[in-house]
């Protein structure tokens, strides 16, 4: 068997995963380039797969003795990496990664579920002292101190398939929010990834609003979204009329007792354009009598999809949360990096 090696790694992301044009021209920015954007795109690259992915750690990774062997073709300083990063297209990097995705479907890496989904949820960037850009949003301390500055996003994941892969990010500064990126970024991802790629968008309460919902409509994209006490009048109706019911199905999940109730009939709040809506609630018990529910709500019908499968939708999800601990502007090249990681499994 042949041992792994970076050349064979750069090979197969040029080849077998037909990024040889994206590795050539990611969108360099730099007026009078001096070091060729392919060695600092691929540099940067394999310090993420290495775990050395500060821009100090890739300089010493590329000034040491083993660089050819990396298959970097030149030497840089972090400097030149930071002027390189900041100015970096991220089209490309975004084209790149619909790519690779729509490819692992198309190579049926996702054959084993019956339900491809998608999920979006916002995560964090970096950490600063100071303000440096328009993008940075002030965090505060439990006195409502500011004690740094961080950049926000939302991040579109492929769920449901046992893999979790990033496929693209959306920022948003102060003044702007996260559902509104949210809807900014499913306007881009969804047409490029096209309208069948996936079966559901999965999504927490606080994008559960009819302008978010409706955006989704309007991509042909069917939701499934964490019901809260965000949406008061639908919440108490699921609570009221399942807690008169006996649970709809109760199963052994793990070593846990699932109970599920299901009714697609509920009433739309006032300025949701659904006919009706469908509300999923579960209770799982653990063997420690620990007790985990949730209420979910979906315009999926239940013909398409039985409560047994709607329930492994949502406790797919687990936990969305990622950190994105990159740059800002080379966070969505971290992201093209996880998804060569694990589309190589394949
Ligand atoms: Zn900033």
């Amino acid at each position: 068997m042949k041992t792994p090696t970076p050349h064979r790694l750069l090979q197969y992301v040029r080849r077998g995963l037909r990024l040889k044009r994206y590795l050539q021209r990611p969108g360099d920015g730099r007026r009078y380039p001096q070091i060729p954007a392919p060695a600092m795109l691929w540099a940067i690259l394999l310090g993420q797969i290495l775990r050395e992915c500060s821009f100090h750690a890739v300089e010493s990774l590329v000034g040491c003795a083993c660089r050819r062997r990396l298959g970097v073709s030149r030497k840089f300083g972090d400097d030149a990496l930071a002027y390189f990063s900041e100015r970096l297209n991220p089209a490309p990097t975004r084209q790149a990664a619909v790519q690779v995705v729509r490819q692992a479907k198309r190579n049926k890496a996702f054959q084993n579920s019956t339900f491809l989904g998608l999920a979006v949820d916002g995560t964090t960037a970096g950490r600063c002292r100071e303000e440096q850009c328009s993008l940075c949003r002030p965090l505060r301390d439990a006195h409502r101190q500011i004690v740094g500055y961080r950049h926000h996003f939302v991040m579109l994941s492929v769920v449901g398939t046992g893999l979790s892969l990033p496929i693209d990010v959306e920022p948003y500064g102060p003044g702007d929010s996260e559902y509104a990126a949210g809807q900014r970024l499913l306007r881009r991802a969804i047409p490029a990834l096209g309208s069948r790629f996936a079966d559901y968008l999965v999504v927490d309460g606080e994008f559960a609003t009819a302008p978010f919902l409706h955006a989704c409509d309007d991509l042909g994209l069917p939701v499934v979204a964490r019901l809260k006490g965000n949406l008061p009048e639908l919440f108490q109706a699921a609570q009221q009329r399942f807690s008169q019911h006996a649970a709809k199905l109760e199963f052994r999940w793990r070593r846990d007792r699932v109970q599920v109730w299901d009714a697609d009939d509920f009433d739309p709040w006032e300025s949701l354009r659904w006919s009706t809506v469908r509300v999923l609630y579960y209770r799982q018990q653990q063997p420690d009598g620990t007790v985990i529910e949730a209420h979910w709500l979906t315009n999926l019908s239940p013909n398409r999809v039985s409560t047994r499968s709607l329930f492994r939708m949502v406790r797919a999800v687990g936990r969305l949360r990622t950190r994105v601990l990159m740059k800002p502007r080379i966070s969505t090249t971290w992201n093209i990096f996880l998804i060569i990681m694990r589309t190589a499994c394949y």
